[in-house]
């Protein structure tokens, strides 16, 4: 069974990564030292909660907190400053996905970021 709308928790903080102040790479999760360029010198900053969706799979076997809620789609995005995120996803229409898909920032899900698709 999927998930009611209701049981998504309201977007209350900002998608938040981690910025590099020598190289200025941006990476989604927190990281010890720059994957870039291996710098410790990383503050927090806000991420875009738009871009676009880069590829996605159906998830038919899920980890224990989503049994019960297979199939569902988990997508990688890029923001709109090139920030790649892991998320899951809202909306339909996934298998016409090519790439120039929008998504914007729906909220969070059991610990999960979630995103769904949007026309601008
Ligand atoms: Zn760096």
């Amino acid at each position: 069974m999927k998930p009611e709308t209701d049981e998504m928790e309201e977007i209350v903080a900002p998608l938040l990564g981690t910025e590099c102040g020598s190289c200025g790479s941006r990476f989604s999760s927190s990281t010890p030292v720059c994957r870039s360029c291996g710098s410790d010198s990383l503050t927090q900053v806000e991420l875009p909660d738009t871009g676009r969706l880069i590829t996605y799979t159906v998830i038919r076997y899920p980890p224990a907190p989503f049994i019960g809620e297979e199939p569902y789609t988990v997508g990688v995005i890029e923001l709109d400053d090139g920030t790649r995120v892991l998320a899951n996803l809202r909306g339909t229409e996934w298998e016409d996905a090519d790439g120039e898909q929008r998504v914007v920032l729906h909220g969070n899900y059991k610990g999960r970021t979630v995103f769904r698709t949007f026309s601008e």
